[in-house]
């Protein structure tokens, strides 16, 4: 009998010329639905599973799978899919960590840059008719002016150092539990205290990782105690996922005063409901989780079929979710 081809499971939408690459290795069958009792269904006897930001691959999904191999997420955050399970199971999970690092720091920028000219507020005044009233209000300090706290200097915290130390003369602190290696540019490694204490601007880009009290976990991070010690006057942006910040927490910290703004691209839960209390909150900036959607950035996430098409060959993967993980040291 001829050997089966593999059967590739395409659980939300990659591109045309993305597809024809899983076709020409094997049978591709497309989704129209992602929930659980689908998904389980779709895995039971599929040797690839590939999804994006919308699909949740639960350990009842990954165990319902008896033959899967490979499991490719287009892009980056990893928390939609069971990674444990997984490995537990031999199964590959392979993903495109570079794809959104660009748009996500030129967020990041455009959001601080956002606060700091208070461009919303100013947007409002001149719609409203207030024009004179507006330009007298406005003046701010430049961005050079402006000390920088990034915790979580990795890809993405890296290009947001880059821009903003080597384009605008930034101060950039930085705080890591593991060793970003050498950086080309200057920036100083602080304790998260320290960061918080003394940075104008604290951008968080870390993954979001429940690992309960463990120095790792990120669940909650910024919450009322970390708020408590930011630098009067300071403002907090999120392009990371909602649930490292404790939005009652910042919500509380923005009507208080303690935090003179926010801008988050990302909320927990996705959306943020109406009646939130950060719905009300004083100077805040929000957008609907567009960090990495950028023409470019999308495209790239597409390439998780290089790497779904390596195991399935039994070549080693590219981009393996668990080779992030070495070497962590204490804050
Ligand atoms: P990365 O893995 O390159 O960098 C994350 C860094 O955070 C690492 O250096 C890691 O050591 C550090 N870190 C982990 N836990 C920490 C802790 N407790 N304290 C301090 N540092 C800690 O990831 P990346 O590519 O830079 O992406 C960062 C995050 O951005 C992703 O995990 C994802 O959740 C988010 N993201 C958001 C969007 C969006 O659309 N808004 C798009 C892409 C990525």
């Amino acid at each position: 009998m001829p050997e089966r081809r593999p059967r590739i499971v395409l659980a939300e939408a990659f591109d045309v010329p993305a597809v024809e690459k899983l076709r020409a290795v094997g049978e591709v069958v497309v989704l129209d639905a992602y929930d659980e009792v689908n998904l389980k269904k779709a895995v039971a006897d599929c040797d690839a599973l590939l999804v994006r930001t919308c699909t949740t691959v639960t350990r009842a999904v990954i165990e319902s799978a008896t033959r899967l191999r490979v499991i490719g997420r287009g892009g980056v955050g990893l928390e939609n899919i069971d990674v444990d399970a997984a490995r537990e199971r031999g199964i590959a999970v392979v993903y495109t960590p570079h794809a959104s690092t660009d748009a996500v720091a030129d967020l990041t920028v455009g959001m601080m840059i956002a606060l700091q000219r208070n461009l919303r507020g100013c947007d409002a005044m001149v719609r409203k008719g207030h024009f004179w009233e507006a330009r007298g209000g406005s003046c701010s300090r430049e961005m050079s002016e402006l000390t920088l706290g990034i915790v979580g200097m990795g890809r993405i915290g890296r290009a947001v150092a880059r821009r903003c130390r080597n384009g605008f003369g930034m101060t950039v602190l930085y705080n890591d539990i593991v060793s970003p290696g050498w950086l080309d540019f200057v920036a100083t490694l602080v304790s998260k205290d320290q960061l918080y204490a003394h940075a104008d601007v604290v951008t968080l880009h870390v993954p979001l990782n429940e690992n309960g009290f463990s120095f790792k976990s990120t669940r909650n991070l910024i919450a009322a105690a970390a708020l408590s010690g930011f630098k009067k006057g300071a403002v907090l942006i999120n392009t990371s996922r909602g649930g490292v910040v404790d939005s009652l927490a910042l919500a509380n910290a923005l009507a208080a005063g303690t935090l003179a703004g926010a801008a988050l691209d990302v909320f927990d839960p996705e959306p943020l409901p109406a009646d939130h209390p950060l719905m009300r909150a004083p100077n805040t900036l929000f957008t609907p989780h567009i960090g990495s959607r950028s023409v470019a950035g999308l495209a790239r996430m597409n390439d998780v079929v290089e790497d779904v098409v390596r195991v399935l060959q039994g070549r080693s993967p590219l981009y393996l979710a668990w080779l992030d993980e070495d070497g962590p040291i204490p804050p």
